[in-house]
Parts: C-alpha cells; sequence; structure tokens
C-alpha cells in the first residue's frame, strides 16, 4: 500500500548523499510491512523513540528553544490519531482557535500558493504571542523531527543553506512510511474537518459520545 512519501522526504531524498536515500528507503519499507502487525500507537511510540535518539546522539548544543518558532511558518502534517489528541489538549487548556485563518491557509495550500505567502500570514495558527507552542504537548510528530544546531536567525530568514539540522534518514523514512500508511493530512485539512467540534469548544459529537 504505498503511497508516496511527505515532501519533506522528497526533499531530503532529492539532495540526500546515494547511502542516505538508501538507508531512508530501508527505513521506509521496514516500516511499511511492519504496520500491517502493528497497531497505530506502537508506530506512533517508535517514531518518538526515532527522535529522542536523535536528539540524544546530538553532540552539538540544541538551538531550537520556547520562543522561537522560526520554523512554525509552513505546513504540518498531521495523522488523524494526532489530531485527537491535539483536539483534547485544545479543550482542556480551553484554548481557541482561529478557524478564518485555518480556512485561509487551507485555501492557499490548495490553491500552491502557501510557500509564497508573506512569513506572518504563514503562522501556525497554534504559536501563541510570545512565540511558544500552545499545544506543545500534544504538538505532531512533525513538529518534534528536527534538531537544529545553527543560528535561530537562519530559521528566521530561510536562508536554507546556512540552517544545520539533523533528522536521520531512520526516523524520516519511518515517519513517511507513518504517515503514508495513516493517511496523514496537511494539518490545516484535519482542522476544517474538526471546525464544528472546535467551533463548539471541542465537546465530543453525539457520535463521538455514544463510540466512547
Ligand atoms: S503545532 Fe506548535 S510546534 Fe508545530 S508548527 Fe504549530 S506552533 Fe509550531
Amino acid at each position: 500500500m504505498k503511497r508516496g512519501t511527505t515532501e519533506q522526504a522528497k526533499q531530503l531524498k532529492a539532495k540526500a548523499p546515494p547511502l542516505v536515500v538508501e538507508q531512508f528507503e530501508k527505513q521506509y519499507d521496514h516500516s511499511m510491512a511492519l504496520f500491517e502487525k502493528v497497531d497505530h500507537s506502537m508506530a506512533y511510540d517508535t517514531a518518538l523513540l526515532f527522535i529522542k535518539e536523535v536528539e540524544q546522539k546530538s553532540s552539538e548544543p540544541i538551538s531550537c528553544r520556547a520562543g522561537c518558532g522560526f520554523c512554525c511558518h509552513q505546513p504540518v502534517y498531521v495523522s488523524t490519531t494526532e489530531f485527537e489528541a491535539i483536539k483534547d489538549h485544545l479543550v482542556t487548556h480551553n484554548i481557541k482557535v482561529d478557524l478564518a485563518k485555518v480556512q485561509a491557509q487551507h485555501d492557499d495550500i490548495s490553491d500552491g500558493i502557501y510557500h509564497k505567502l508573506k512569513v506572518p500570514e504563514r503562522r501556525c495558527v497554534f504559536l501563541g504571542d510570545n512565540s511558544a507552542c500552545t499545544i506543545y504537548e500534544a504538538r505532531p510528530l512533525m513538529c518534534r523531527r528536527h534538531v537544529v544546531y545553527s543560528d535561530p536567525q537562519h530559521c528566521a530568514s530561510g536562508s536554507t543553506s546556512q540552517i544545520k539540522y539533523d533528522v536521520s534518514p531512520r526516523t524520516e523514512g519511518h515517519l513517511s512510511a507513518y504517515f503514508a500508511f495513516y493517511q496523514g493530512d496537511h494539518f490545516q485539512g484535519h482542522l476544517l474537518g474538526a471546525a464544528e467540534s472546535l467551533r463548539r469548544g471541542g465537546e465530543p459529537t453525539a457520535d463521538e459520545t455514544s463510540s466512547s
């Protein structure tokens, strides 16, 4: 059931040395085959472990800090299950979402003009006024996977050639397979899908109540 990979993975494959691509594809195939046998939460936990592994093996100081948020201006992939966790977080912490902005960003992605927008217009709806993530504990895997070592100003300026970061081929291969297998979608798409629930403050729908 291969359905392609994420945009980020495609970029990694286009730029990476052949050995890295080989590692990536090996992990991708391995994870795809494994997902037939394991459940969603096991696949998710494995992805988290891979991400932690990259952080732990890092010998350089990591620049990512609360209040930075420069990387939070791009579409984020999120699985349905991740969105459920986010929704719970929104309800528990009484966080309101700017649905007009969600709609506008979603339209821009659909029209293929997202990356032509000015940076402030791309700002994630969950990035708080203090530039800290308001759903930090429930943030998606895609937001967790990068470890940046370079000056955050390079992230701010978008000069990608100067950004020094790490994400292991194993992590990227597993995550790409994860999103392909579990049908990850754009963050904005999911938010719109759950718009009715969010509008009502995230109360469960009748269907959700009866199925729990
Ligand atoms: S969910 Fe949080 S970490 Fe992810 S892009 Fe949005 S503000 Fe940034």
